[in-house]
């Protein structure tokens, strides 16, 4: 079992099982959200993540149609990404997961949508847009 929470320990989440490998998303939107050249995800199956704390303080902002950002009103750290039309997927920030994680970064989407600042320095597979899964 994994643990995480955001920067002022409000929301506070579980995370049974194995994890999936970390997913590097450098699109514009996930650019703005973390104001970070590119965010680090995990999907997780929605049926093994359990918010345990602060759930009262999880905002959420549909950044598209049917694309729902979660984050902490509080301090602002992103918790999760999800589509309603994939309820059975939540994508956590890897950043916000307390352990060390036994996985790494698989590849980069979105990779032709990236910061021009940012070079991507390692061999991963860089798809341009989303890969089929
Ligand atoms: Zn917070
Ligand atoms: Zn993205």
């Amino acid at each position: 079992m994994y643990t995480g929470s955001c920067l002022c320990g409000s929301i506070q989440y579980q995370i049974e099982g194995e994890l999936e490998p970390v997913q590097l998303c450098h699109c514009r939107q996930c650019r703005k959200a973390q104001g970070t050249p590119f965010v680090s995800n995990i999907p997780v199956a929605a049926s093994a993540f359990r918010i345990t704390s602060g759930e009262d303080a999880m905002k959420e902002y549909e950044s598209t149609p049917g694309k729902i950002r979660a984050f902490c009103g509080r301090c602002g750290s992103p918790i999760l990404s999800r589509r309603t039309t994939m309820p059975e997927v939540v994508r956590i920030r890897a950043g916000t997961i307390n352990e060390d994680l036994p996985v790494r970064p698989a590849f980069h989407i979105f990779a032709a949508h990236k910061a021009n600042w940012w070079e991507i320095q390692d061999s991963l597979p860089q798809y341009s847009d989303f890969p089929a899964q």
